[in-house]
């Protein structure tokens, strides 16, 4: 007989979505569990997502620099600068390990349950959970959860490509890309979109010949074109091999090598490469393998996501569901926002996320960050825009860090002049889009934005200035 508990609310996973909203139901006072069949909280995100990838994309930097940049700045080397990888590992397993450990200590702070164990629909309003083996902590016994609420955070996984076998040694995933002992001699990735480029960066910076096979005629999927084009231009400079409007028609280990069949799509020309370490990142899909939530008849659509009104309601006005395994954009801060906003649904029948301002970050070098709309979705909606634009080489404080490439694009409403999208491709780009959002959240025109006081010298001047350059001049450009 499986031990019973009761709560006002369960939550299936612990992934920024989960945890988040678990976190956020303790302190509104709800007596809440979560449920983690990984064992440590953070899901795809802090286990084998954005925090190992930019722990990798930060050091490989530091590298990259220190190898080739450092005599124009003054830095001579004595003594040959090179990478540890079993080093190179553990300082990402170390803040991996810190990160998630931590999320347990907040779950212990706030009184949040922790289950951890492998959650299935037993009813509409209990969920079992089974205990897995050779996760640490794992619960004993099967326990059931009945549940006022249930909120499903399941996530996504890998997309497999149709016949390529993933051994995640030579044919990887991002995973087993996050885990590489060595450093291919030719690493291929099929798919150019952001976990992709940002693999590839990480590897070309430590040395490898990196080549990318992107079916689309441009990088980035949803990136502006005009940064697109520009981004990809840096990586090629930076090494990037790119074989774009292409198709992988097959590809297969063989002993230490992978062959790979590619057909370019226009002109059906065939072409076969070869690499030491094939990256397969074509896309996640919906997680909801072991839920069982078939037998409660829950919706699913052709993309494998599980529908949802627009309170996250599933048919059961009960059953929430929020993150990567729904609607929407496949990214961590979007299942935070969600986690919040579905537990104020619940706690005062009102909650908020908007979806027009949600950034999106490639964190290559330089880095790449937008919100809003793009020139092509402008285009499409038939609004009328003026652009504004400033390059990092006429800022100042990218000038002294020698770290000069890209601009700022702003793009604003040609009446009105509120801004309408931002496109940053230049040094820390990914933090500096948070000051757009901020400003799209608050219906603010480019002149509003133009008219705050920004610290000098900063890159975030670059913002303002290209604020100006859309409704009137820049000063300093
Ligand atoms: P997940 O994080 O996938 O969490 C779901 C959790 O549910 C998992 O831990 C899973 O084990 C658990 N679970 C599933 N089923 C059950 C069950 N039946 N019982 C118990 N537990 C279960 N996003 C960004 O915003 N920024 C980035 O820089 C970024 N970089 C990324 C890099 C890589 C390489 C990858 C793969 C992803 C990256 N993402 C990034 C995407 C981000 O990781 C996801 O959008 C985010 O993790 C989604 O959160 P979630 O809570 O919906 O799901």
């Amino acid at each position: 007989l499986a031990a019973k508990k009761q709560h006002d609310l369960v939550i299936v996973g612990a992934g920024p979505g989960g945890y988040v909203a678990a976190i956020k139901a303790a302190q509104l006072g709800f007596d809440v569990a979560c449920v983690e069949k990984r064992g440590r909280a953070g899901g795809t995100c802090l286990n084998v997502g954005c925090i190992p990838s930019k722990a990798l994309l930060n050091n490989s930097h530091l590298y990259h620099q220190m190898k080739h940049d450092s005599k124009q700045r003054g830095i001579d080397i004595n003594g040959d600068v090179a990478i540890n990888m079993a080093q190179f590992q553990k300082a990402k397993d170390t803040c991996v390990k810190q990160l998630t450990g931590g999320i347990e200590m907040l779950f212990k702070k706030n009184g949040v349950t922790y289950y951890k164990g492998l959650g299935s629909f037993e009813s509409e309003n209990s969920i079992k959970v089974l205990p897995v083996e050779g996760i640490e902590g794992s619960i004993k016994e099967e326990t059931l959860l009945e549940a006022k609420n249930i909120i499903i955070a399941t996530g996504s996984e890998v997309t497999p490509f149709p016949g390529i076998k993933i051994d995640e040694e030579r044919i990887v995933s991002s995973t087993g890309a996050l885990e590489l002992k060595e450093v291919p001699n030719r690493l291929a990735i099929i798919g150019g979109g952001i976990i992709g480029l940002e693999m590839g960066s990480v590897y070309s910076r430590l040395g490898s010949k990196v080549t990318v096979v992107e079916f689309q005629p441009k990088i980035g999927a949803t990136m502006d074109n005009e940064v697109a084009t520009t981004t990809q231009k840096f990586l090629k400079k930076q090494g990037f091999d790119f074989k774009l409007g292409t198709k992988v028609v097959s590809a297969e280990r063989n002993g230490e090598i992978v062959n790979i069949e590619v057909e370019n799509v226009k002109s059906g020309k065939k072409e076969s490469l070869e690499a030491d370490v094939l990256l397969v990142a074509v896309g996640r899909r919906p997680y909801v393998q072991g839920l069982n939530c078939e037998a409660l008849g829950l919706e699913v659509d052709k993309r494998g996501r599980l529908v949802i009104d627009e309170q996250f309601n599933t048919k059961y006005p009960h059953i929430k569901v929020i993150g990567d395994v729904t609607f929407g954009p496949m990214l961590a801060h979007k299942a935070e926002e969600e986690g919040i906003a579905a537990v104020e649904y619940l706690k005062h029948g009102h909650g908020h996320v908007n979806y027009a301002n949600i950034p999106s970050v490639m964190y290559s070098h330089p880095e790449v960050a937008w919100v809003g709309k793009t020139e092509e979705q402008l285009k499409e909606d038939g609004i009328s825009y003026k652009i504004g634009k400033f390059p990092f080489m006429a800022n100042s404080r990218a000038k002294t860090n020698m770290d000069t490439e890209g601009f700022v694009k702003i793009l604003i409403d040609a009446e009105t002049e509120r801004l309408l999208g931002a496109h940053i491709v230049g040094p820390n780009a990914g933090e500096m889009i948070a000051e757009a959002g901020l400003a799209l959240e608050y219906g603010a025109s480019a002149e509003d934005i133009a008219r705050v006081c920004h610290a000098h010298p900063t890159l975030s001047e670059a913002f303002k200035e290209a604020n100006l350059a859309a409704f009137s001049k820049s000063i300093n450009f």
